[in-house]
């Protein structure tokens, strides 16, 4: 029945000089998130039009930077041709509706009012257990006019909202199997960043399924950038070689160092503008003021943590509605739990942690090593 879908972009139509810019990024991934071609994509001053098919209409759901869309029949600019429409149209299943018709032709021989209760009378004698509520009517049937052609529609989707996927850069993010770092995924990509993955593993401690579950995770994330990189770190020879320190209370902070300065190195091979991660304030040892002071020293680079505020219900509330929870939540063994000590500093010093380092004379040898030969690169295109 429809023809083609309506989308409109909100926030983005206030950006000024720069909106060209985030329009084509828009469109570009709705290009290929929902898999269609340019040609077929239809770009007005302040919405898109795509060919209407259910996939379509499902792949929107993950385009970042649209307020809102419609499924639309397009039809000639005619009356008759638009009240055939209308009284195909299963509207017994309402109450109440209201029209509202609106001329972007101003030539029109009808105002929008007389188009209103010319439809208005139309519908309440066909349907007769329909009647009129403008203000809040179970259906709103929209009928928009242009010179050689017309829209009626009558649904209207919410969008995702925030800024297309790449409008504002690359980040690489930290991710970890947990509940935390896949939701601060989506909330980075929702501003508009386009995100690269870092996951550090250290098998044999760390199983198949740890890495399946990190996959899994990707996949889903991967549906609102259309293409992902997955650096997998083989961190084991690493995690080991930390182990040795003479203070254990220090052994994950110094561990958490050692990621983001790896994790510096391959941020800028990919010219990434920050690193980000799942961090809470205050959640766990590793995430105390201090501890994040001590850690995030390591990289020049801004830390961007958008969950640093929310509370752990929340995040959990969003994991599921994402569809992240299950996966998250799959029993897997995770690098830093194995490595966690009873006593774990809350309060660790930079000057502490450093001279944990100095003890570590081949902390850095083994990093670079590592860096050149423990990384896979995994890529993930959208599964159709
Ligand atoms: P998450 O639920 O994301 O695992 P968490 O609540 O378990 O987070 P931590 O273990 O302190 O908290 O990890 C804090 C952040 O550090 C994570 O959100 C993630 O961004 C990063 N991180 C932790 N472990 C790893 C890992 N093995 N590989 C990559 N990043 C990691
Ligand atoms: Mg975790």
């Amino acid at each position: 029945m429809y023809d083609k879908i309506l989308i409109r972009f909100g926030e983005l139509s206030l950006k000024g000089k720069n909106k060209m810019f985030f329009i084509n990024k828009l469109v570009t991934n709705i290009q290929n998130i929902c898999n269609i071609k340019f040609e077929n994509i239809d770009i007005q001053i302040d919405r898109i039009f795509i060919p209407f098919s259910e996939e379509n209409l499902n792949s929107l759901n993950y385009v970042f930077g649209i307020s809102s869309f419609s499924p639309v029949i397009k039809s000639k600019t005619n009356l008759e041709v638009w009240k055939n429409i209308v009284l195909n149209l299963e509207l017994n299943q309402y109450s109440t509706f209201k029209m509202n018709c609106r001329r972007k032709w101003k030539n029109f021989h009808m105002d929008s009012l007389e188009l209103n209760n010319h439809f208005g009378s139309i519908i309440l004698k066909n349907f007769s257990k329909l009647k009129v509520d403008v203000k809040n009517p179970d259906i709103e049937l929209n009928i928009e006019i242009h010179k050689d052609y017309s829209y009626i529609f009558w649904k209207k989707y919410i969008g995702l909202g925030g800024l297309p996927v790449g409008s504002s850069g690359k980040a690489l993010h930290l991710l970890s199997g947990g509940i935390d770092s896949p939701v601060a995924a989506f909330e980075m990509m929702k501003r508009g960043v386009k995100l690269y993955f870092l996951s550090f593993i250290s098998p044999p401690h760390t199983d198949e399924m740890t890495i399946k579950k990190i996959k899994l995770i990707i996949e889903e994330l991967n549906k609102y950038q259309s293409k992902s990189t997955l650096f997998l770190f083989n961190y084991t020879d690493l995690m080991n070689y930390i182990g040795l320190v003479s203070n254990q209370s220090y052994k994950i902070v110094l561990m958490r160092r050692s990621f983001y300065r790896n994790a510096t190195i391959i941020a800028n091979q990919k010219n990434c503008l920050a690193i980000s991660n799942g961090e809470n304030l205050g959640q766990v040892a590793s995430q105390t003021m201090e501890a994040m002071k001590t850690i995030h020293s390591q990289t020049n680079l801004p830390v961007f943590q958008p969950l640093l505020t929310k509370d752990k219900l929340e995040t959990i509330k969003q994991s599921e509605k994402l569809n992240l929870f299950n996966i998250s939540i799959i029993k897997a063994c995770e690098t830093c739990e194995l490595f966690a000590p009873n006593n774990p500093a809350t309060k660790p010093t930079e000057t502490t942690a450093s001279n944990l380092e100095q003890e570590l004379d081949m902390l850095l040898e083994l990093e670079k090593k590592s860096i050149e030969k423990n990384i896979e690169k995994l890529h993930f295109k959208i599964l159709k």
